[in-house]
């Protein structure tokens, strides 16, 4: 029985999901999950055992043994593999590329899945991922299906990376979003795509506190 009122939000790569998310959880006093993390950290698990993005037998079989939990700290979503923090190895590209190959495996979206759902059970949640509305939270209290344009998603990768330091190549990054978008939105499991009573966002012409502004509007 769910008691916790839960926000979800869906997009594409980059439509700036987590950045939103987060900030609307710190407004309202809500638990911010990202599921896109878990994913990743699955991704590394399968990465560091040297399994091919490819092999989906192969990430059927090796997923079942990983051990994915989530703690919190400072407010901060802690994803942890087998007990270790993994939160600074998520967010490379390779990481992500093998999170989008990896992610259309049905035994690895079981279970995550499962532990999203036990998140938001009992708590207030904001989810983000890809089929928060669809799959994991159908009866979400309110939903966002949050996007923007491939060029616009590509840039902020790009200032993000450069941020941290980071090789980047912004056409290579414009490529590699279009493909996951692509793979993400074909996938047979949970394909990406705008649940039937969720309401379209559209940042590429928005700054980041008018959707805030916008989805909390939602929520009153
Ligand atoms: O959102 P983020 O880029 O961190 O997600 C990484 C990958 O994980 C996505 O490209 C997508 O394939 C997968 N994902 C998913 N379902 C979610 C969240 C992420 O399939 N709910």
């Amino acid at each position: 029985m769910r008691t916790g009122y839960n926000i979800a939000i869906d997009g594409p790569a980059g439509a700036g999901k987590s950045t939103i998310a987060k900030k609307i959880a710190k407004k309202m006093n809500f638990i911010y999950v990202d599921t896109g993390a878990m994913y990743r950290a699955m991704a590394l698990y399968l990465i560091r055992k040297g399994i091919e993005p490819t092999d989906a037998k192969r990430i059927s079989e090796v997923c079942q043994e990983a051990d994915i939990s989530i703690e919190y700290r400072d407010g901060e979503q802690v994803v942890l593999l087998d007990g270790e923090d993994v939160n600074a190895f998520l967010r490379t590209e390779e990481v992500g590329n093998m999170a989008s190959y990896s992610s259309t495996v049905p035994a690895v979206r079981e279970k995550l899945v499962e532990l999203q759902r036990k998140l938001a059970e009992k708590a207030d949640v904001v989810m983000d991922g890809r089929d928060i509305g669809t799959v994991v939270l159908p009866d979400a209290n309110v939903k966002v299906y949050l996007t923007a344009s491939a060029a616009t998603r590509a840039m902020r990768r790009y200032l993000e990376l450069q941020e941290k330091k980071e090789a980047a190549d912004l056409e290579q990054i414009e490529k590699d979003i279009i493909e996951r978008d692509y793979r993400d939105m074909h996938r047979e499991h949970s394909p990406l795509r705008q649940a039937e009573d969720a309401v379209l966002v559209d940042s590429s012409d928005m700054t980041i506190d008018e959707v805030v502004e916008r989805i909390t509007a939602l929520c009153r």
